[in-house]
């Protein structure tokens, strides 16, 4: 299956399975706007509490805040938004189609990358052990061109982001030769700046009425309160404060499921220092982020860094942590030094102090900020393309048989366990009945009693379940059942009193965070 047939796959999983379904489907749906369905909402809640547990539990120095998505319209202004927040757009005149200018030539440095790795994995393969990469790479002809022609690509390129340079911009994508997917045509428009921010009128009259934003990122609820938390917490340098919350960006092409929706949620953290020991905590938070990830336990060659030669307007150092979707490696967070770049705005326009007292020094001074800000939805995107997988089964008998089935890590699983009577009969429905009211608190548990119980076992692969729990006729007689793992099919007969402990040690974000501690 190409990639791309591979994605559709997927989100017609998810639509199938209770994941995720499109915004107002009846009515055609609404563009870049998605629903959580039953287990997509439960999925979403596991992976915003690994993601709060490994930063507010964890961290003795890091607490929470819920600030409001309306804010005062200068809080916009003093952060640049207003007048910085801008995606660079172009139409192609045939197509009529919209694209980000940016993206075209990242698409076309990923082009050129793409063109590099097929030649390497060629010669390894023709190689065999021998193979030397990096000889390789500093000799081939053919890779030397494309490096010369992505080193020039994108010199270009951080050079006209950085000065926003639109011309030069539509220079580049012409000199690269970028051709639109849909007209295959080259005849573009002139480059213009879009800003992405949602704009609404709060008050009763039209006079009275202002105009404010919808927020388009979640932090500078959390740069205002600053000082609020500082002091009411009685917290000292360095410390941190942690938020998720809806975001709305008007992007420009809203593409690729839920990668990129005009709203979203995001899971951010502010992390207050000395200033001079930015790059310190920038390196630490790197290091602690990609952990975080990789403990999902998904390929770990899927995930790696991609430090920023654009740096946004608040930032002195940036990078991405990238994961390999199906259509590429692509940012899933960002980690961002971000300077005292906010609060100095914040204090400069609302005529407040912004400034930290240090016990230590007997200085007052405005932090630092290392900011790690990722989105729930682009992590569930991760999580579920890493976990869906289409597998052979060899039977013993030699034949083979084939399942869909959701890898989900244990702690993210929607639905813990799967309780299932091999028949409704000879009261084997109500000892599962049974199970199921006493562990419904401890985990999210299903009764399943239709179809065969190989059909309800392929229905709780394809869901992502990990354990499911079947009762037989030797449960009357032991007190035993089956339990059988998703990743394995293994089945072990355990008794009804272990089922607690066997589950509550796999499914524990406690645990997990324990190990890492
Ligand atoms: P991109 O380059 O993909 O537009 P960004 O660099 O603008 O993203 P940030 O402003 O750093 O993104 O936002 C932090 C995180 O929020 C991103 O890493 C991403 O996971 C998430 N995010 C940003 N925009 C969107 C969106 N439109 N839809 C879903 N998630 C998003």
């Amino acid at each position: 299956m190409s990639q791309n047939d591979l994605f559709k796959r997927l989100v017609a999983h998810c639509k199938e399975y209770g994941y995720i379904f499109q915004s107002s489907e009846i009515y055609d749906g609404l563009s870049a706007v998605y629903d959580y369905g039953q287990y997509g909402v439960e999925l979403k809640n596991n992976i915003r509490k690994y993601w709060w547990d490994s930063m507010v539990l964890f961290h003795e120095n890091i607490v929470g805040l819920d600030s409001a998505i309306f804010m005062h319209p200068s809080v916009w202004k003093a952060s640049g938004h207003v007048d910085a927040f801008n995606d660079p757009l172009i139409d192609n005149k045939d197509s009529k189609k919209r694209y980000r200018a940016d993206v075209l030539i990242e698409d076309h440095i990923t082009k050129l990358e793409d063109k590099i790795e097929k030649e390497v994995s060629k010669a390894a393969k023709r190689f065999g052990e021998s193979f030397d990469r990096e000889m390789f790479c500093k000799t081939n002809k053919r890779v030397l061109d494309n490096q010369a022609k992505i080193d020039d690509v994108s010199g270009r390129f951080a050079e006209a982001m950085n000065s926003s340079d639109l011309p030069a911009l539509k220079r580049l994508i012409e000199d690269c030769g970028v051709v639109c997917p849909i007209s295959g045509s080259r005849n573009w428009t002139d480059v213009r700046q879009f800003n992405l921010m949602f704009s609404t009128d709060m008050g009763s009259t039209a006079e009275g009425a202002t105009k404010i934003y919808l927020r388009p990122e979640t932090a500078q609820g959390i740069f205002v309160n600053f000082l609020n938390v500082q002091k009411s917490g009685r917290m000292k340098l360095p410390f941190g404060i942690a938020q998720v919350g809806k975001a709305f960006r008007n992007e420009i092409v809203a593409r690729q499921f839920i990668f990129r929706m005009r709203e979203f949620e995001q899971m951010e953290m502010q992390f207050f220092v000395k200033p001079g020991t930015e790059m310190e905590w920038f390196s630490y938070w790197k290091e602690i982020r990609i952990k975080w990830h990789k403990s999902l336990g998904f390929n770990v060659d899927d995930y790696r860094f991609h430090d920023h030669d654009k740096l946004a307007h608040y930032a002195n150092a940036a990078t991405d942590i990238e994961f390999r979707f199906p259509f590429g490696f692509k940012e899933v967070e960002g980690i961002h030094s971000r300077t005292d770049f906010d609060l100095k705005q914040h204090q400069q326009l609302s005529g407040k102090k912004m400034q930290y007292y240090d016990n230590e020094t007997s200085e007052s001074y405005i932090p630092y900020v290392v900011e790690t800000s990722i989105g729930l939805d682009r992590m569930f995107l991760q999580v579920i393309s890493a976990a869906l997988q289409d597998e052979i089964i060899e039977k013993e008998d030699g034949s083979t048989d084939s399942r869909v089935v959701m890898r989900l890590p244990a702690i993210l699983a929607p639905i813990k366990l799967a309780v299932m009577p091999l028949v409704k009969k000879d009261g084997l429905a109500e000892i599962a009945g049974k199970i199921v009211d006493n562990l419904r608190f401890s985990f999210n548990c299903q009764y399943d009693d239709k179809d065969s119980i190989g059909r309800r076992y392929r229905r709780q692969d394809a869901i992502g379940t990990p354990f499911c729990i079947t009762i037989d006729h030797q449960t009357k007689e032991d007190n035993s059942v089956t339990i059988r793992y998703r990743d394995t099919m293994l089945q072990e007969r355990v008794n009804i009193s272990e089922l607690p402990a066997i589950i509550g040690e796999k499914v524990s974000i406690a645990a997990l965070l324990r190990d890492q501690a």
